[in-house]
């Protein structure tokens, strides 16, 4: 089976799963999955799985990138907060639904393999930077939209902090080994409002300081 075929079956999937947001299914459409995954993985660019990126990162699952894409119900008039850039996917799926994307990433190897694909890719309304993103962008401007590829225990407050009143953050919580829940968080002139919109499994967010450093 070709990829296209294989990407055509794999929309169909997102569509069965619920995925309704035409904007966020062209999006998944004109993105090409197969140039954020390592050579050997291209021919399961468009299967319904997370796989493997080096580091011990993965690059989520379509279906988890896709429903947390439709549930920050994000608009061309949006700028977006990515914690977690990782392969990059998901921030160029972002850059295709949204004005502006922001994503940080810990890992200086991962960035920069991202960022060549976001040139390669011509994605321009998008900025990367290295750094801890628990702490939210450096220079903490505020933000339409936040979104969170990697589950804390806690959710950092400097990213509620960063996120506009009326806007929405996405974030898996949970520690590792242990049920992680996507949750959404909204901003309102009352206070945080909490959904949780289901179980999922990602990546640690490792924030800086927090790894034990060894004496060798
Ligand atoms: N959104 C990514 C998924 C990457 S996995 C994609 O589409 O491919 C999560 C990523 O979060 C990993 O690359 C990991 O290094 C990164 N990460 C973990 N803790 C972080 C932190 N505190 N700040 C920034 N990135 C972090």
């Amino acid at each position: 089976m070709t990829l296209e075929a294989r990407k055509i079956r794999l929309l169909m999937q997102l569509r069965r799963a619920g995925i309704t947001d035409t904007a966020v299914l062209a999006a998944i459409e004109r993105v090409p999955r197969e140039r954020f995954v390592p050579p050997s993985f291209h021919d399961q660019a468009y299967e319904n799985l997370a796989l493997p990126i080096g580091l011990g990162q993965t690059i989520s699952q379509p279906e988890v990138v896709a429903l947390m894409t439709q549930a920050l119900e994000a608009t061309k008039q949006h700028t977006v907060l990515e914690v977690g850039t990782g392969s990059g996917y998901q921030a160029a799926v972002l850059s295709r639904v949204c004005r502006r994307v922001y994503t940080i990433e810990r890992h200086a190897e991962l960035l920069k393999q991202a960022e060549a694909r976001f040139a390669e890719l011509r994605l321009h309304n998008l900025t990367s930077r290295r750094g801890d993103g628990s702490r939210g962008w450096p220079e903490s401007q505020s933000f339409d939209r936040i979104i969170v590829t990697c589950a804390a225990e806690l959710t950092p407050e400097p990213l509620l902090e960063q996120l506009r009143e009326g806007g929405c953050l996405i974030l898996p919580v949970g520690g590792q080994g242990r049920t992680q829940e996507l949750l959404r968080l909204r901003k309102t002139s009352a206070g945080i409002e909490r959904e949780e919109l289901g179980v999922v499994r990602f990546v640690p967010l490792v924030a800086d300081g927090s790894e034990r450093r060894s004496a060798g």
